[in-house]
């Protein structure tokens, strides 16, 4: 069976700085037909409220997943032999329409879904996970696991606005898409611009971890607590790379001092082994803001860290229905 999956081309025939770059050096196709896991690229920010660039991540995180090996080192997860994952390209956008924007970006998603397909995103700004959720939640809510430093949850921006990429999971949760009592959010953290910022999204039943209470507990505490509020039932997954301390991901358009080390957002991530994942994606990789790529890389390596987590959950049968 694994002999028909797709492969990364084999670095002792085409050495990993060669070649056209694509997600995990795997071949890039045109539709998510047949595919188990669609690596798909999202190069939108019409939703940033302050520094804009994450429009540039998916080409620099595809560039940096050049680096990616074919298996994991500590769980040795071989995901391209235990799932058929290729890269289906960006989806299309509208840079300067945002309603459009969204569109198209649950349009794109929804062509991957209706093929039996889980996408694996690389944003993009965080507002690009509305329209995703949109197409993956189509049919019930799912729960989620939300690595950020921010809980994304505010109302309304400049009057009466209801999207920028502080607002999808307030909207997410008010369209049916989420259950909030089966959010966990991890790291947040930051000034803030009122206190009781959180109130709203607390009330709804969402599970905020802020950062102290990571550093007291560690990862493992923090994501056995998680595993249990979502238990086996579906869930997205999503990163945004403000998550990591700015010391190791610089590039991105709202830093946060004291965040996670990149060693520690990595073990959390592999705590994920074993839940039903739906979907997951990295956002606010912002290449305009980056040193020697070092945050697109971090970017690439949470995607392989989240692809050999999602292609067990895949291998076990778990997702989607
Ligand atoms: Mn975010
Ligand atoms: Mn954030």
């Amino acid at each position: 069976m694994s002999s028909n999956f797709f492969q990364p081309i084999d670095a002792s025939a085409v050495p990993r700085f060669a070649g056209l770059s694509t997600f995990m050096r795997l071949p890039a196709v045109a539709s998510a037909e047949g595919l188990d896991i669609a690596l798909v690229g999202i190069p939108w920010d019409g939703g940033t409220t302050n520094r804009a660039g994450a429009r540039h991540g998916p080409r620099e995180i595809r560039n940096q997943s050049s680096l990616m090996r074919r298996a994991h080192h500590v769980s040795g997860t071989e995901p391209f032999s235990i799932a058929n994952v290729a890269d289906v390209g960006d989806l299309s956008v509208n840079p300067i329409n945002l309603v459009d924007g969204l569109k198209r970006i649950e349009d794109g998603i929804a062509a991957i879904v209706a093929v039996g397909a889980i996408p694996l995103a690389a944003g993009g700004d965080h507002l690009t996970t509305l329209p995703v959720l949109r197409a993956v939640a189509r049919k019930a809510p799912v729960g989620m696991i939300h690595f950020d430093a921010h809980s994304d949850t505010n109302d309304r921006y400049f009057g009466d606005n209801p999207y920028t990429h502080g607002t999808p999971f307030r909207r997410a949760i008010e369209e049916g898409l989420l259950d909030p009592r089966r959010i966990v959010q991890i790291g947040i953290r930051g000034s803030i611009y009122e206190p009781g910022e959180h109130d709203w999204a607390i009330a709804q039943g969402i599970r905020i971890i802020y950062m102290e209470e990571f550093v007291r507990r560690g990862a493992a505490s923090v994501m056995e607590e998680a595993r249990g509020i979502v238990g086996d039932t579906p869930i997205y997954v999503t990163f945004d790379i403000d998550c990591i301390d700015p010391s190791m991901a610089p590039g991105t358009g709202t830093p946060e001092l004291g965040g996670f080390t990149t060693r520690e957002a990595q073990e959390m991530v592999r705590l994920l082994d074993g839940l039903t994942i739906v979907g997951a994606d990295v956002v606010e990789v912002a290449p305009p803001f980056d040193l020697g790529g070092m945050t697109a890389l971090a970017g690439a390596t949470m995607m392989f860290e989240l692809l050999c987590v999602m292609a067990k959950s895949v291998q076990a049968g778990r997702a989607p229905d």
